[in-house]
């Protein structure tokens, strides 16, 4: 099967960065498709991708860059044949459809316009249907799609949307903290929408969360990796509960408790940025969703590191619409099979902290040498 697709903001680029962006739309392509007989190639802000593999549509719905695609006929623009070949397409697509449309773009010199072709077209249809059909331009049931270029034409009646964004790959890494709820993977793919790269980092917080948070960990990296065109991600863990027990021995039931093991978090995520060459970390906190996530709490927590942005990709989303998400990428599921419910939280966190304070509290607790202790035992899973 040939399939067109075709891409959007990448099209507006300078021709030199649109280069750039294509090139590794189609590497994307190729990789996700795992077809060896595979042929893509790219022409006049369009690509053409030739395979045999069933999961195509799958695949290409799942790669971030493109628009939509098309499964196509191709033929030649040679008059006769093209409106032969249009015909044909018509007696395979419109058996159930009451009435149609032809469109036709052209680029190039031929012996005809694309008035032509339509009419020329569409009334052959007519003949060969009989009074079955009617020709409708506003709201057809059915339209056949003709884009004539120089010597080949391309046949096609469905626009398949693509997810959009940009390619996996045009943006440098980011730290993706993926705590295995619902949210922080959403994040993630949002970031990676953009064209990141992410390195998945999560806080173990054995023996207080479930036996099966690791193993979600990595299905739910898997998962993302079916939007990365299968470039491995990464994933680190990080003994945390030492940490934890650590602040709530010295300052029990504080309601800062939150805030300091979020700002704590960011530090060994920007320890980590800068080893790996990282230029963000992404969270998955969305404005109100918890007492941490005030607008007030969110910034304390910001200030925690000051060589790389935080960028919370959720901050301005309601709970369903992740949830709805969720959904759409896959990982909802997964992420209900995390049971992730933290006993340090205290009963009244505080919603509007202070950041005098929070400073003031943890420099009495002297944090810097458990810190670097929990990043030094950090690990990379291997599988
Ligand atoms: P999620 O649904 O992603 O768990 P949440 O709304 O439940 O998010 P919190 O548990 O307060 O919120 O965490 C806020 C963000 O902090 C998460 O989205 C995630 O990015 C990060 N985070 C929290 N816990 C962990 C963890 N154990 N490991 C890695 N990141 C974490
Ligand atoms: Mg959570």
């Amino acid at each position: 099967m040939i399939y067109l697709v075709r891409y959007a903001e990448i099209g507006v680029k300078s021709d030199k960065s649109r280069a750039f962006f294509e090139k590794l739309l189609v590497k994307n392509i190729k990789r996700v498709l795992k077809d060896s007989n595979i042929r893509v190639y790219r022409e006049r802000g369009r690509i053409y991708v030739e395979t045999d593999s069933k999961e195509a549509e799958t695949a290409l719905s799942r790669v971030f860059g493109v628009a939509s695609f098309s499964p196509v006929k191709i033929t030649l623009s040679h008059r006769d044949q093209l409106v032969d070949e249009i015909v044909n397409y018509a007696a395979r697509i419109l058996s159930d459809a009451d009435t149609f449309a032809v469109r036709c773009r052209r680029t190039g010199l031929h012996d005809y316009t694309s008035r032509e072709i339509e009419r020329e077209a569409g009334s052959r249809i007519l003949d060969y249907f009989g009074n079955k059909l009617k020709v409708d331009l506003e709201n057809p049931d059915k339209t056949i799609f003709v884009e004539v270029r120089e010597s080949q034409a391309f046949i096609y009646d469905q626009v398949i949307p693509g997810p959009g964004g940009l390619p996996v790959g045009t943006q440098s890494r980011f730290i993706s903290l993926i705590s295995g709820g619902i949210d922080s993977p959403v994040a993630a793919y949002l970031v990676m929408k953009r064209g990141g790269l992410p390195v998945i980092l999560y806080f173990d917080n054995t023996p207080y969360a479930s036996d099966n948070m690791i193993e979600n960990i990595i299905k739910i990296r898997d998962k993302l990796e079916e939007y990365s065109s299968y470039r491995r991600i990464p994933v680190y863990t990080v003994p945390y509960s030492r940490l934890l027990e650590y602040i709530t021995k010295n300052i029990p039931g504080s309601k800062y408790i939150c805030l300091l093991c979020k700002r704590c978090m960011l530090r060994i995520a920007e320890q980590l940025a800068l080893k790996l060459k990282a230029d963000a970390i992404v969270t998955g906190e969305s404005i109100g969703q918890k007492a941490s996530q005030t607008m007030r709490n969110m910034r304390v927590i910001s200030n925690a590191v000051k060589t790389i942005p935080v960028i919370r990709p959720l901050a301005v989303f309601d709970k369903l619409e992740i949830e709805q998400l969720a959904k759409k990428i896959g990982s909802f599921n997964i992420s209900l099979e995390s049971k992730a419910c933290c006993v340090f939280t205290p009963k009244h966190p505080s919603i509007k902290a202070d950041l005098e304070i929070i400073e003031r509290v943890e420099n009495s607790l002297n944090l810097s040498e458990t810190l670097s202790e929990v990043f030094n035992s950090i690990k990379r899973v291997n599988s």
